[in-house]
């Protein structure tokens, strides 16, 4: 596997090897790789010649400073996981190299999405996506762009930013890898205590129970019994909503001729996780 530290050489690298035969599938991450950031390199390593992953934890998207300093970066370990999965090429840039001094900060028109859900969370939050995204997108020119489900607001946010910038890249959703339990996998899992991390899988047993009363009850209640159960178990929920999969619209109801997701946030201790769940049977993988 090659790694780059330098966006310039970086592009010229897939510059020289990119032909009309040879396409390119980009992974973007933040490392401290699991099954589930493994499960998209899989499926970009089958649908492309040229695998490219990048790993960056960018300061622009955390609105929480403890959160960015406590993110795990197990840099070698991960180095290692891409090696044994025969991914071609790490991008590895340090901040200074994609947030150089005295460089504009470009505001995207991510409206309405940008502002709900994670987003009233987590202010200027999808800025940060965006303006990384964008970001590499332009060094890599990626022929397809592979995102997990498991950031359902965030596929929508970058399928915006694509349409906005003319990017002629498609993107891949690929659907969200569980642990045995349930629990999403997600880097910030191994900063749960054993306490914390026996809980954590109620999230995922909310969404499910939000997915099989759907015909039963009106989601008011649902959503109020989710509530009550993480708040009993001593989570903080932030919220618990159903909304429409195409539009992401919040949902008062139900709809039952509307393809739906539930999505949920919530913290336990300073931990902050967050998951989802298509109400249907079949999930969509592009947008
Ligand atoms: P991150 O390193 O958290 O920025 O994630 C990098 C990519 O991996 C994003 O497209 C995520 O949606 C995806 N991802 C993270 N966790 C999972 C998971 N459990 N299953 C599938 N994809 C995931």
């Amino acid at each position: 596997m090659l790694i780059f530290k330098e966006k310039e050489a970086l592009s010229d690298y897939l510059n020289s090897i990119r032909t009309s035969q040879q396409n390119v599938g980009f992974v973007p991450t933040m490392g401290a790789l699991h099954e589930g950031h493994l499960s998209l390199i899989k499926t970009c390593n089958a649908k492309n010649d040229i695998t490219v992953c990048s790993i960056f934890v960018n300061p622009t998207q955390f609105n929480d400073p403890n959160d960015l300093k406590n993110y795990p970066r197990p840099i070698e370990k991960d180095v290692q996981l891409l090696t044994n999965m025969g991914c071609d090429v790490l991008f590895l840039p340090e901040v200074q190299e994609m947030y150089p001094e005295n460089t504009e900060t470009e505001i995207y028109d991510l409206e309405p999405i940008e502002s709900i859900l994670e987003g009233k969370f987590r202010k200027g939050h999808f800025q940060g996506v965006a303006q990384i995204v964008d970001k590499l997108l332009q060094i890599i020119e990626p022929d397809t762009l592979y995102l997990g489900q498991k950031d359902f607001q965030q596929c929508m946010i970058i399928s915006k930013l694509i349409k906005l910038k003319n990017y002629n890249t498609q993107l891949y959703i690929t659907p969200t890898q569980r642990e045995e339990d349930g629990l999403a996998m997600s880097s910030r899992n191994m900063r749960l205590t054993p306490t914390q991390r026996q809980l954590a899988p109620l999230l995922y047993q909310c969404l499910v129970s939000i997915q099989s009363k759907r015909n039963l009850h009106p989601f008011s209640r649902v959503q109020k019994e989710c509530f009550d159960l993480l708040t009993k178990k001593g989570f903080q929920p932030e919220y618990i909503e159903i909304a429409d999969c195409e539009t992401l619209q919040i949902l008062e109801d139900y709809e039952p001729h509307r393809k739906m997701v539930a999505l949920i946030a919530a913290k336990i201790g300073d931990i902050r996780l967050i998951d989802n769940l298509i109400l249907e049977e079949n999930m969509p993988t592009h947008f």
